[in-house]
């Protein structure tokens, strides 16, 4: 798998705050949280960006948009959440580790900057 900050992560090389965990992915609070809830959720095998991915990681990808629900359901909001994915550097993606951010707990504008 390469090295990647979110790998570092999953390995416990960098500490996070860590709030769920299963076989096959990870999710923890943001450094920088842009909402009261401001989650990552990732995929413990590395695919770099969501266009990188093939039907080979449907399993997976399907497990992470289940996910995040629950996991905005845990952390008290299971009404009204957000789940971005930035794709590729114009889009805002900064670590190339495939990431959901679940966002809520304020009211989130669209379109998006
Ligand atoms: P992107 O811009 O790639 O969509 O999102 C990367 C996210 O990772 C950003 O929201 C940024 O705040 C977060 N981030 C960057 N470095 C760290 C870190 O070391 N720990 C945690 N928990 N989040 C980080």
């Amino acid at each position: 798998m390469p090295e990647t900050l979110f790998s570092k992560i999953i390995q416990r090389e960098i500490p996070a705050d860590i709030i769920y965990e299963d076989e096959l992915c990870l999710a923890f609070k943001d450094i920088a949280p842009q909402a009261p809830l401001h989650a990552l959720l990732i995929p413990k095998q590395c695919i770099a960006k969501l266009s990188d991915s093939t039907a080979a990681e449907h399993s997976i990808l399907g497990h992470l948009i289940l996910k995040a629900p629950e996991i905005a359901a845990e952390q008290g909001y299971q009404d009204c959440f957000r789940v971005v994915i930035n794709n590729g550097e114009q889009a805002g993606q900064t670590v190339f580790h495939l990431h959901l951010h679940i966002l809520a707990g304020r009211a989130l504008s669209w379109p998006p900057g």
